[in-house]
């Protein structure tokens, strides 16, 4: 999987990568979704064995156009998982009481702490993405959050956190395929905005600020993967297998009893 990986200090040429290849499986569609099954059980036994631990925590950061897949990705991937233990933040639009704070602010009161798993749908790259596109800041605050954003992770990585990013990259076609999808259907009519055929039309300057966050913020303690998100059952076998490979170098042991606990029957 580490194919999927972008090497920290890598240039990245979107074009270069195709939406649709599923290559880094090698198998079939069928093969997938059963391996996909095996990594929701897998998932399931090393988030208790981390929260038996009360382990260093687990950050999720996921990134991606509208209609990308991030909501599609917690639904399959995380299934199943313990409630107790996995929270999901979503980032939407900055609130007047957000933008009167540093971009980080609500960021880090949302960062898993031991024993949990953190989900971000959306995240601080929000913040090097949709004000550059959109000219909200001047191009002297954005380019700084780069440094801000690595210099942040670090410190989470430090207090232990295993943090993963995952770009879930789609072609243009798809999107436009998905958006029509939720025209035309009325239980996906909720999911529609027309802010979004916006941000669509701004498809060539989110190609140029989604390169450099990846090339820039690819760090040894934080990388990213871009993830072929066309078909989504590769999708969601590609972070299932990266979560699950992450989770087991972790090698966790349960923890034995207490110390002193001499009792081997209970009365
Ligand atoms: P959704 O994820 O569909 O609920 O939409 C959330 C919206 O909030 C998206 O259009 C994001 O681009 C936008 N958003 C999230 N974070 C920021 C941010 N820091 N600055 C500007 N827009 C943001
Ligand atoms: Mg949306």
């Amino acid at each position: 999987m580490m194919s999927l990986r972008i090497a920290p200090g890598s240039k990245v040429r979107l074009a270069r990568f195709d939406p649709a290849d599923t290559s880094a499986f090698g198998g079939t569609k069928a093969q997938a979704l059963r391996d996909s099954q095996r990594h929701l059980q897998r998932l399931n036994q090393l988030q208790e064995l981390l929260y038996a631990c009360h382990a260093d925590p687990v950050l999720v950061i996921l990134q991606a156009l509208d209609t990308g897949g991030k909501d599609g990705t917690i639904r399959h991937v995380f299934q199943g998982l313990n409630p107790q233990s996995v929270k999901v933040a979503r980032f939407r639009v900055p609130t007047p009481i957000e933008l009167d704070h540093d971009f980080l602010w609500r960021v880090h009161s949302e960062v898993p702490g031991k024993g949990e798993i953190a989900i971000f749908n959306r995240s601080q790259y929000e913040d090097v993405l949709v004000p550059r596109v959109r000219h909200l800041v001047p191009k002297t605050v954005w380019t700084r959050r780069y440094r801000s954003i690595n210099e942040f992770e670090r410190t989470l990585a430090l207090a232990g956190t295993t943090i993963l990013k995952f770009f879930l990259h789609i072609s243009s076609g798809e999107q436009r395929r998905r958006l029509q999808e939720r025209l035309d259907d009325p239980t996906k009519h909720w999911k529609f905005s027309p802010a979004d055929l916006e941000e669509r039309s701004r498809w060539p300057l989110y190609t140029p600020a989604i390169e450099e966050m990846l090339e820039r913020t690819s760090t040894p303690w934080a990388p990213w993967y871009l993830v072929p998100s066309d078909k989504k059952w590769f999708r969601n076998w590609a972070v299932g297998r990266i979560l699950v490979d992450a989770l087991e170098a972790r090698q966790f042991q349960w923890p034995s009893l207490p110390p002193g606990t001499k009792v081997t029957r209970i009365p």
